[in-house]
């Protein structure tokens, strides 16, 4: 039997999923260590208290785990203050973003969202047979929220703001997310992604959760994938008024937060002190990157997430593989830039050191 042989209909809709990307393995010569600064995880290994918890779950993994993730949604209201029923959960928040365009969006319905956003973007859209609207960043790689408002039509039904911007790393400041939010229809969700807001220090960043409260259509996209150093155990959480947190869970996979997954999520909450020490940490070390490239004379945006972005147009594979030759698992997009992850102190300084190198070759 042939792949010829296989007539059943799929989806016309699939076809237009860009396929996935992943940075190239570095080639390091012997004896190098490499560091993989490609994917925004935490350098860190799990908090002690964390790993047993998972040990001691691990033990019942025969069982389905809670479908409501009860204590885990408890913890998460209690962390911010929300009443449980505003808290669903999901897979990742990549998990979750494909529950919200489930919730929100039939065929042909219309999502807005920047560009270069996070990938996962124009997936989740076209997957649900979504319209992608994607509207160019700004010349200093930030959302153009002006034209974003002029995007929506009457088709929109979802518009996803990611701030830190994912792969370039600015944030949307609270005036111009205020006035975009005016103009959006009320019937229009308006999904604020902030999958990096544990690293934001920027004044002028949005309270998002106090938007919420005041506007019925503002829901709040969060992860354990990155502060929390969880990514491997895909967990995150949409907080939402009632009626779209109610839709959220049906459109979920039933059982799909696994209860290792719950029950280490639970143990970070508790353990949020210890790691907000880590962040504080992670985010100094980013001072130190974004100030010694500054140094170099690198004009980069201006970044409040555990990345930063190298805009680098046509010249983005050969500094990807300038980064592969130290070491270095960087991220390179086509022809746009490079994302390169803060990571541990050795791997930074690396990565300083190609960057100082390219400026005296370039
Ligand atoms: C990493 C990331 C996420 C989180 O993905 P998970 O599925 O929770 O691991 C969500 N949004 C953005 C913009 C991200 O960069």
């Amino acid at each position: 039997m042939t792949d010829d042989d296989v007539q059943v209909r799929l989806r016309r809709t699939l076809e237009a999923i860009p396929a996935y990307v992943p940075g190239k393995p570095a080639q390091p010569e012997a004896g190098q260590t490499t560091y993989k600064l490609s994917s925004n995880e935490n350098p860190y290994p799990p908090l002690p208290a964390v790993q047993a918890v998972v040990e001691q779950t691990a033990a019942s993994m025969n069982r389905y785990p809670d479908m409501f993730a009860t204590g885990l949604v408890q913890a998460i209201a209690d962390h911010l203050g929300v009443p449980a029923e505003y808290v669903a959960t999901g897979t990742g928040s990549v998990g979750v973003l494909g529950q919200i365009v489930a919730a929100t969006c039939g065929e042909g319905d219309e999502v807005v969202f920047a560009w270069r956003s996070f990938e996962a973007y124009p997936i989740v859209a076209h997957a649900a047979g979504a319209v992608p609207v994607a509207v160019p960043l700004t010349a200093d790689a930030r959302h153009d929220l002006p034209a974003m408002a002029a995007a929506v039509t009457d088709r929109t039904r979802l518009v996803l703001v990611c701030t830190p911007n994912n792969p370039t790393g600015p944030v949307v400041h609270t005036a111009e997310l205020v006035d975009f939010l005016d103009q959006v229809p009320r019937d229009v969700l308006v999904v604020i992604d902030e999958a990096y807001v544990e690293f934001v220090q920027d004044p002028q960043a949005p309270d998002a959760l106090a938007l919420l409260r005041e506007r019925p259509n503002v829901a709040v996209l969060r992860t354990f994938s990155k502060a929390y150093g969880l990514a491997g155990l895909r967990v995150g959480f949409a907080v939402a008024h009632p009626p779209v947190a109610a839709a959220l869970r049906k459109t979920a996979v039933p059982f799909g937060v696994s209860g290792i997954a719950q029950d280490a999520a639970v143990a970070s909450l508790a353990a949020s002190a210890e790691l907000a020490e880590r962040v504080q940490a992670l985010v100094i070390e980013r001072e130190r990157v974004v100030t010694a490239l500054a140094g170099q004379g690198w004009q980069l945006p201006a970044t409040q997430a555990n990345f930063v972005w190298f805009p680098l147009g046509e010249d983005t594979p050969a500094f990807a593989a300038a980064c592969g030759e130290a070491g270095l698992v960087v991220r390179p997009y086509a022809a746009d830039g490079v994302r390169v992850t803060i990571g541990e102190t050795a791997a930074n300084d690396r990565l300083l050191e190609v960057a100082a190198a390219w400026r005296v070759r370039g």
